[in-house]
């Protein structure tokens, strides 16, 4: 049996490695936990960011085949938020001192879309007088795009690989030039390049995907150099065409416990990075995120969305705190939080220190 020490003193995780640990059980699992932990501590505390999450809208132009709001799905109700509603929701999450917002929605390349950003980025600044962190999740976008929105205001953003093997990634989408690997890739160069604190993920339990997969995707972030990871459980979609294989896939207790051992590893390869709890590990467990945060991550996504709209974003099933409001939302996290042994950093950006350390800023 590993102990503790070995994975601590362990400078560089091999391919095999990684694989051993997200094999372990029983006594073993938990000491992975345990170095996890004491990682977290140590180089990020135990303190947890707040991102408000913004879903303003699910139009999107992409038919990834895991995906509830695809393109092709006819079942979707397709929703877009005014920019007053959009400024509310990111209003509420100042005025709670959740330090940071994320605006999160399908992928539309036009230049109104673009021009539409940078007006909401804009008034964001506004009326946060420029305090609020700012991180942008809108998919592949023009290098020239990703620079006018820098230099607006946002300053993270999530692209996940999704899967960071090429041939899997080839299996979950489909095959044609907007679905394309190497874009895909390119797009989340360009984002460190031009500046941004640099996020991506990969979803946990896909059909097709191996133990080496998973590993093969902590390693690409290493590789990569990522500040932030939000990676989470791939959940099935009844309307999506991966749904046809939903029989070949780990129990979901399994997907979630993968998440947790994904998190836990990927802490202890990266500790300066923030890693967000995903929003659908609560999909599978009530207090899923909560348990995330327990053994590395430490940022959490809070849904900000206006409560009539947040059902019609389901990018899979069994979505959480659907029918909430923002303001119910916060109560119960402080107390889930504390419960943890965590506390919330009320107000504080929470950049990530990698990006520090990265960059020398
Ligand atoms: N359109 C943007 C952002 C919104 S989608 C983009 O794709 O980058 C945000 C994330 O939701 C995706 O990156 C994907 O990893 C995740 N997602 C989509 N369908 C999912 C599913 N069925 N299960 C789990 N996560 C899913
Ligand atoms: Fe669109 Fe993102 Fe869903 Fe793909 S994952 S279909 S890009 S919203």
């Amino acid at each position: 049996m590993k102990q503790v020490d070995a994975i601590l003193n362990k400078n560089r995780f091999s391919r095999e490695d990684i694989v051993y640990w997200l094999k372990a059980e029983g006594e073993e699992k938990t000491r992975l936990f345990e170095a996890s932990q004491m990682i977290k501590s140590q180089y990020v505390g135990k303190r947890v960011y707040f991102r408000g999450l913004v879903e303003f809208s699910n139009i999107c132009s992409k038919n990834c085949y895991y995906c509830g709001i695809r393109r092709a799905n006819q079942n979707a109700e397709r929703y877009n938020l005014t920019d007053s509603e959009i400024l509310d929701a990111v209003r509420f999450a100042y005025e709670n001192r959740y330090g940071s917002v994320v605006l999160q929605g399908g992928e539309i390349s036009s230049p109104a879309f673009a021009r539409r950003i940078t007006g909401l980025l804009r008034r964001i600044q506004e009326i946060s007088e420029g305090t609020l962190g700012v991180t942008l999740s809108l998919g592949e976008q023009p290098e020239e795009v990703y620079r006018e929105w820098l230099e607006n205001g946002a300053h993270r953003y999530l692209l996940r690989i999704e899967a960071s093997n090429p041939e899997l990634y080839n299996k979950i989408h489909p095959e044609d030039d907007i679905h394309d690997y190497h874009k895909r890739l390119e797009s989340l160069r360009t984002l460190q390049k031009v500046g941004y604190q640099t996020g991506t993920g990969v979803m946990i339990g896909l059909p097709f995907q191996t133990w080496e997969d998973l590993a093969g995707d902590l390693i690409f972030m290493r590789d990569f150099d990522i500040d932030m990871v939000g990676m989470g459980p791939y959940i099935e979609h009844k309307d999506t065409p991966l749904y046809q294989y939903r029989d070949q896939l780990v129990s979901e207790e399994e997907r979630f416990q993968l998440t947790l051992k994904m998190t836990a590893i990927l802490r202890i390869m990266m500790k300066d990075i923030n890693i967000a709890a995903a929003t659908a590990l609560q999909a599978i467990d009530p207090i899923g995120r909560e348990k995330a945060l327990k053994i590395g991550a430490n940022v959490i996504m809070p849904n900000v969305t206006p409560g009539m709209y947040r059902n019609n974003y389901k990018l899979y099933e069994n979505k959480p705190c659907t029918d909430e409001e923002a303001a119910d939302c916060t109560n119960c996290l402080d107390v889930r939080i504390g419960m943890v042994g965590d506390e919330i950093a009320y107000g504080e950006r929470g950049d990530p220190k990698h990006y520090y350390n990265r960059t020398g800023k």
